[in-house]
């Protein structure tokens, strides 16, 4: 092998589940005369879809978090963990303040979103925002045992600030996690939403979601816009103040500000814009896949199901890249199957035009995630 096709150099920056996909690939039969370099912020990958079921008891944390080091050692390629503050085009460089560069030839950003916080004032650090994931349950518990002394003498009061599926999932399973760190103290939890309606699925869906949140007590504040957040409260748009002890920030997807920051085409919300073919608009080796990404010709939901189904033709299109080769389109689905955890070993969810819930779909949705996971936490 000569040095010149030794020099090709694959970079993932971000590991959520597209970038995951290459990786595993890569493990399986690596592309010969190259080498691939993962570049992640934190050691750890979380699955999104498994964190509620964590907070509501029905896993242990590992299941859904991905060992990076583990995993990239098992896959026989190189991890970076750091802060990517910059982007070289002309070089095929990303920049990590002062340490070293590291050059690519093909690179897919990969870095997922993080809550809007657009248009809220946040006095000191009280939002517990849903992100970074992999913090978050050690940011939950250390806020609850922050806490402790205060809520001794009454209720808990806990506002969740989004009415997406997030949001929704988070307010089901919070309160036995809550249990667990606190013990059996009363609880107030509110549901805070912009619209005047959940966002987490069809009318029908947010019918049943509403009656299952009004059993447990659950106060919806629907067509309210946090405007402002402090230590113990929260002001709504309409002059309301709700008092809460934890705020947790589980809004809309928006983009990281480092996209920013490299110079690439962004849709209005700040999320890098591609072609059908995950490929950035920029005249540049780059693939931006995921909530990160935005195709200009077929937008779609920031949900990790897209993320899940982009991985094959990001790994093809990673292959054609350095072989020269055209690229492949993805063509995203209509329509997913959502299924929302509500901690009591049941789900809600909805496929195309019905809408449904019961135990059988909680198996379902603990059967797809295992399936999921178990991709990324056996060898071989
Ligand atoms: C509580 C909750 C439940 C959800 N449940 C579902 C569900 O059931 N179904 C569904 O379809 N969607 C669900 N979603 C949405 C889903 O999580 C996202 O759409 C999905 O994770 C996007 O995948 P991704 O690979 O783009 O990003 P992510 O999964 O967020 O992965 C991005 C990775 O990049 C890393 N990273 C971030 N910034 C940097 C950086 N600067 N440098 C290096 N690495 C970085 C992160 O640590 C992370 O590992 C849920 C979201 C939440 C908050």
């Amino acid at each position: 092998m000569t040095n010149n096709v030794m020099e090709r150099e694959v970079v993932l920056w971000g590991m959520g589940h597209t970038n995951l996909h290459v990786a595993r690939m890569w493990r399986q039969s690596p592309i010969p005369g190259a080498r691939l370099t993962c570049v992640s912020n934190l050691p750890v990958s979380t699955y999104s879809g498994m964190l509620p079921g964590v907070l509501a008891g029905q896993y242990p944390r590992e299941r859904m978090e991905i060992d990076l080091r583990r995993f990239c050692n098992a896959a026989g390629v190189r991890l970076i963990l750091g802060d990517v503050t910059g982007l070289d085009l002309a070089r095929r460089q990303l920049s990590f303040g002062d340490d070293p560069p590291l050059r690519f030839d093909v690179l897919s950003v990969g870095i997922g979103s993080v809550p809007s916080r657009e248009g809220v004032e946040e006095v000191g650090d009280a939002i517990l925002a849903m992100k970074p994931m992999p913090t978050f349950l050690d940011r939950l518990r250390q806020r609850l045992l922050d806490l402790r002394p205060t809520a001794a003498g009454g209720a808990l009061r806990v506002a969740v600030v989004g009415g997406g599926a997030a949001g929704v999932e988070i307010s089901f399973c919070v309160p036995p996690f809550v249990k667990r760190t606190f013990g059996d103290v009363p609880l107030q939890l509110s549901l805070i939403h912009d619209h005047g309606q959940l966002s987490a699925g069809s009318a029908a869906t947010n019918d049943r979601i509403r009656t299952r949140l009004d059993s447990r007590g659950v106060r919806l504040r629907l067509g309210r816009r946090v405007t402002r957040v402090e230590r113990d409260r929260v002001m709504l748009s309409t002059g309301e103040c709700i008092e809460a002890d934890l705020i947790i920030w589980a809004t809309g997807a928006t983009a990281a500000a480092v996209l920013g920051r490299l110079g690439l085409p962004t849709d209005d919300r700040g999320f890098l814009l591609t072609r059908p073919t995950l490929q950035t608009l920029a005249d540049a080796p780059i693939f931006a896949v995921g909530d990160c990404g935005t195709i200009q010709e077929s937008p779609t939901p920031k949900a990790g199901v897209y993320a899940v189904r982009q991985g094959p033709i990001l790994w093809e299109n990673v292959v054609r890249m350095l072989d020269g080769r055209p690229l492949r389109p993805y063509r995203p689905q209509t329509n997913f199957l959502r299924l929302m955890n509500t901690g009591d070993g049941q789900a809600i969810g909805e496929n195309r035009a019905f809408t449904f819930e019961g135990r059988w779909c909680w198996r379902l949705k603990d059967r797809i995630d295992r399936r999921f996971m178990s991709q990324f936490t056996t060898t071989g």
